[in-house]
């Protein structure tokens, strides 16, 4: 399951962000999926639910935010919305040259005590 491998990953940033700050818990985490990233927001706080466990995340809340998919066109030079079936460029026709954003996979704010 992808969502797994994402939250292996996410647990790896808060533990090694713990050890540097000399926390113990993690309370909360605040990340940002792109809309393109084929993350599933519950599937992955499940999956996270479960590699945490034992961690200085267990428990941890895990607070997901969409960030929308967005294209830009090097033609007409702008930026507009797209959804993961679409990516042509409202004006021209044209395939989006570019993907601007949707595809992220940040972590915002970690909350720890
Ligand atoms: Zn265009």
């Amino acid at each position: 399951m992808h969502e797994v491998s994402i939250a292996q990953g996410l647990l790896k940033i808060l533990e090694d962000e713990t050890k540097k700050h000399g926390v113990s818990r993690v309370t909360r985490v605040h990340i940002r999926i792109g809309e393109l990233s084929a993350c599933v927001p519950d599937a992955l706080t499940f999956a996270f639910e479960i590699v945490s466990e034992g961690t200085v995340a267990e428990g941890a809340e895990l607070k997901i935010e969409v960030v929308p998919a967005k294209g830009r066109c090097d033609k007409c030079d702008i930026e507009f919305d797209v959804d993961s079936a679409m990516f042509l460029c409202p004006q021209c026709g044209g395939v989006a040259a570019e993907i601007v954003s949707g595809k992220e996979l940040d972590i915002a704010e970690i909350e720890a005590e």
